[in-house]
């Protein structure tokens, strides 16, 4: 789709996983056909910017012989199956992961933005992800489909039970005028018989610091936070291809909605943690995870200032409490909602809205960084940021 700074190119990795391989190819690719760097979104894709008209014909052939998107345009179309990302192979979630993508063809057209949960695991994991229909697990351990925008759900007693049941929902969803709604959270119709939402969904495990997925040791691997929703191809490069006795076994990347990746199989020794690459993090009070920031300069054409420096010292700083978007740019493309603070470039400097989006009216215009740094120090208590 067009951006700001010209295509975006999304990709939506096979149930949130790409092998080493994969992600070596999408690390070449966004350097090759774009800016190089490569954003997680909050649906767990993978996002490619900077792509030029002329170079997306290429970047669609590396994506389609990597297996990194579907040959036929048609199956991109079709909803994204969001998986929890730690299943394990042959686990629940798996299984209906695989039990669902073999039946794809089976669902109706849908509006683009449908999206399908996975989440089968003991507590669920995705509660608070985009998703029109989910499969869960109800507190009697029962899977539970349920649609999205309702407590409850439907208790089924097999993965291919849940499949059907979901299949005929999203054929109800249809049919019952719910594409005028677009997703099913806004779709006001009540439920049909054969579906009623009588059982409510195990509850969610406890999370720390707001994450379902917590930073640091996992039993798959490890998870590492990407400041600011994004690495570079450099940065991933490195965390796969660390050569080391213990990292050197890192297999496979998983992609979460958290702006988090699973790395599977690096080592829980500590001696991993000198080789995690200096652009990623491993602290859950890292200020960068929460941060909206576009790329800015000099990877969009658009933007006349460095975003991503000004967002580092702000972090480092600490001196906002409160939702912060630096945008290269009055585009706003990384965040469309005001926050406490946004920053926007306008030649070569910036404008300082309060409470607003990129677009917004500047409480203070033609700043430098450090004059940003300046106003902050002085009138963070006014500003109760
Ligand atoms: S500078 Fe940022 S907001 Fe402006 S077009 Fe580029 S990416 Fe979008």
């Amino acid at each position: 789709m067009a951006s700001g700074d010209g295509l975006l190119v999304r990709v939506r990795p096979r149930f949130g996983r790409l092998t080493r391989d994969q992600l070596l190819a999408l690390c070449d690719a966004a350097e090759t056909y774009g800016s190089g760097l490569i954003e997680l979104t909050s649906r767990a894709n993978l996002q490619l910017r900077g792509v030029s008209e002329a170079s997306w014909p290429g970047l669609m052939e590396a994506l389609v012989e990597h297996g990194l998107v579907a040959a036929d345009p048609e199956a991109e179309r079709r909803p994204q199956l969001l998986l929890a990302p730690d299943w394990r192979a042959g686990d629940a979630t798996n299984q209906v992961g695989r039990l669902l993508e073999a039946r794809i063809n089976e669902l109706p057209a849908l509006p683009a933005k449908w999206g399908l949960a996975i989440d089968a695991g003991a507590a669920p994991l995705l509660s608070e992800a985009s998703a029109d229909l989910r499969i869960e697990r109800a507190a009697s351990d029962a899977l539970l489909v349920r649609a999205d925008g309702r407590a409850r759900g439907t208790p089924v007693d097999s993965p291919t039970a849940a499949v059907e049941l979901l299949i005929r929902l999203a054929h109800w969803f249809v049919a019952s005028g719910g594409i005028h709604a677009g997703r099913m959270r806004r779709h006001e119709a009540p439920l049909p018989p054969w579906a009623p939402a009588s059982t409510p969904p195990a509850s969610t495990l406890p999370i720390r610091a707001g994450q379902p997925m917590a930073l640091g040791r996992h039993p798959t691997g490890r998870v590492l936070g990407l400041p600011f929703g994004r690495a570079s191809a450099a940065t991933l490069r490195a965390l796969i291809g660390a050569e080391s006795v213990d990292a050197g076994s890192v297999s496979a990347v998983r992609v979460t909605p958290w702006r988090r990746l699973l790395v599977e199989g690096v080592p829980t020794s500590e001696t991993f943690q000198e080789q995690v690459p200096p652009g990623l993090v491993e602290s859950e009070g890292d200020p960068r995870l929460a941060m909206q920031a576009c790329p800015g300069a000099p990877h969009c054409e658009q933007a006349s200032v460095a975003t991503l420096g000004l967002a580092r010292a702000l972090a480092e700083r600490r001196l906002i409490a409160g939702s912060l978007h630096l945008s290269g740019c009055a585009k706003g493309c990384a965040c469309r909602q005001p926050t406490d603070l946004c920053l926007t470039g306008r030649a070569g400097r910036y404008d300082l809205i309060i409470g607003g989006r990129a677009d917004g009216t500047p409480a203070a215009t033609g700043l430098s960084e450090s004059d940003v740094i300046e106003y902050l120090e002085k009138n963070r208590n006014a500003l109760r940021l």
